[in-house]
């Protein structure tokens, strides 16, 4: 057993605790980084997979994630765009596949206007919503006991308009059924991404791509940190009193003044806490889950789709797979296509095997492409639940009742450990400009509490 003794030690080398520790080091403090993986990054992973480079997690940049834009500079990193030229796909309750241009799904005139008018009350009541405390709205509390699902329908009696609506955020973000989290979380989830409306353009919410990818970050900051990044070094005790903390890997002992817990809280009951974290923080950590989504890459010998005058871009609520996109690679002549399955569908397309989930997931995209679609040269699923250091995809929310409940005291440092992971995060929530929002937090709170 190696001991040593830091300034701080940080706890996962994702977006955020690398972050918080570049930070510290960069201000004169000393710093080591544990991470349980072999690899830094965590939920960021951009790997060859059959010859071809694929985003296994964390991909998209938009305009608004501006501590991520100002990372990106600082590292030299460069982007480019989504392909989006042509028309995108829909298919409705209906069961017909659509063409459309522009952000609304090409439905009848009652579903576009029922869609507008919930549009509209969304962003005017995310308007009034603090991502960083989305508990302080006047009524957050009634907003936090219903479901997302229960609060659409009392607004809208247009079964087609809400589930797109929901889409949006279920779906597509939080990768729960709406019935399973509140009106405020989604509320939340809009805020955090500037507006409702910039939810339902994908080209604003999912603009940018990273040239190389963008576990560029992580790795990049990970080589500035050097042999300050312990690799497989899983922390599974933190010892903690006023005094300062020890954490402790099987190999691996570290004694430090402060520590960064910068992993899912979801993740936290595998660390033993002694003593225990207090009453509140046990509580709070268990109303907090994962939601689930399988990302799939099907890559094609070129991007067939184009030549049919198709954006690549696909919705629907009704579909195995409810959203599709072109995600071809910067500089490839190859074509992809990504695709998502969520929530409980993919829960149910897990308990078959390999060769049925394929040809489910390939026939789904068939259904909006075209036969071609069902004969990629690559295939990919990443399957994030089947990790064990992150347990499901994209990020941790409340259950029903918790954002306000528990939400004012998340991210509350207890005694000298502090907190930073995207799941927590207010601007930038559940994407890595949270988690680079939150490890600069973490690092400031403890440089302010180091200078007393
Ligand atoms: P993590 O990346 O989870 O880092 C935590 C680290 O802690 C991990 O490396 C983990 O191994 C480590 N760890 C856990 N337990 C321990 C322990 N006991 N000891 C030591 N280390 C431990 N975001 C976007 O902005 N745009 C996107 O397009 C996007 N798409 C996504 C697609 C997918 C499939 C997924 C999974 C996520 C996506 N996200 C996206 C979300 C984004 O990737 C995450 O919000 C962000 O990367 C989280 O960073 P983090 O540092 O907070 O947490």
């Amino acid at each position: 057993m190696t001991s040593i003794t830091k300034d701080v030690v940080v706890i996962g080398a994702g977006a955020a605790g690398l972050t918080a520790a570049h930070e510290l080091r960069r201000q004169g403090l000393s710093v080591a980084v544990l991470e349980a993986r072999d690899r830094v990054g965590g939920r960021l992973w951009t790997d060859t997979v059959d010859g071809a480079v694929l985003e296994i997690g964390g991909q998209w940049v938009s305009p608004d994630q501006t501590a991520l834009l100002e990372t990106l500079d600082e590292l030299g990193l460069e982007t480019y765009p989504r392909y989006r030229e042509g028309d995108s796909l829909y298919r409705g309750r209906d069961g017909e596949l659509r063409r459309f241009t522009g952000e609304l799904f090409p439905v009848s005139e009652e579903t576009a206007a029922a869609m507008t008018a919930l549009i509209a009350r969304l962003d005017a009541l995310t308007a009034e919503i603090d991502p960083d405390a989305p508990w302080a709205h006047p009524d957050a509390v009634a907003l936090d006991t219903i479901s997302f699902e229960a609060w659409l329908r009392a607004q809208s009696s247009d079964a087609e308009a809400v589930d797109n609506i929901a889409l949006y955020v279920a779906a597509a973000m939080l990768t729960k059924p709406a019935h399973a989290f509140s009106a405020l979380q989604a509320l939340l989830m809009a805020a955090s991404a500037g507006s409702f409306s910039h939810l339902v353009d994908a080209d604003y919410i999912l603009d940018r791509r990273v040239i190389g990818g963008l576990q560029q970050v992580p790795l990049l900051l990970a080589e500035r940190l050097g042999a300050d990044v312990h690799l497989g070094a899983p922390v599974h005790r933190l010892a903690w009193s006023d005094g300062g903390v020890v954490a402790s890997a099987p190999d691996l002992e570290v004694h430090a003044r402060f520590a960064v817990l910068a992993l899912a809280p979801t993740l936290f009951e595998r660390i033993g806490f002694e003593p225990p974290l207090p009453r509140l923080q046990q509580q709070l950590h268990q109303h907090l889950s994962m939601g689930f989504v399988i990302k799939v890459h099907a890559v094609y010998d070129r991007p067939f789709w184009r030549e049919a005058g198709l954006s690549g871009t696909a919705f629907s609520p009704y579909e195995l797979v409810h959203e599709a996109y072109d995600n071809t690679t910067h500089g490839e002549s190859r074509g992809t296509l990504v695709g998502f399955v969520s929530d409980q569908r993919a829960d149910d397309v897990f308990t078959l095997d390999a060769d049925e989930r394929r040809t489910r997931i390939l026939d789904a995209l068939a259904r909006y492409y075209g036969d071609e679609a069902r004969h990629p040269v690559v295939y990919f699923e990443s399957d994030w639940g089947s990790e064990e250091w992150t347990r499901g995809a994209y990020a941790a929310s409340f259950d029903l009742g918790g954002l306000h409940r528990y939400g004012p005291h998340l991210r509350a440092p207890i005694g000298p450990v502090h907190l930073a992971c995207s799941d927590m995060a207010g601007a930038g929530y559940q994407h890595v400009d949270g988690a680079i929002r939150m490890g600069r937090a973490a690092a400031a709170d403890i440089l302010t509490a180091a200078r007393r």
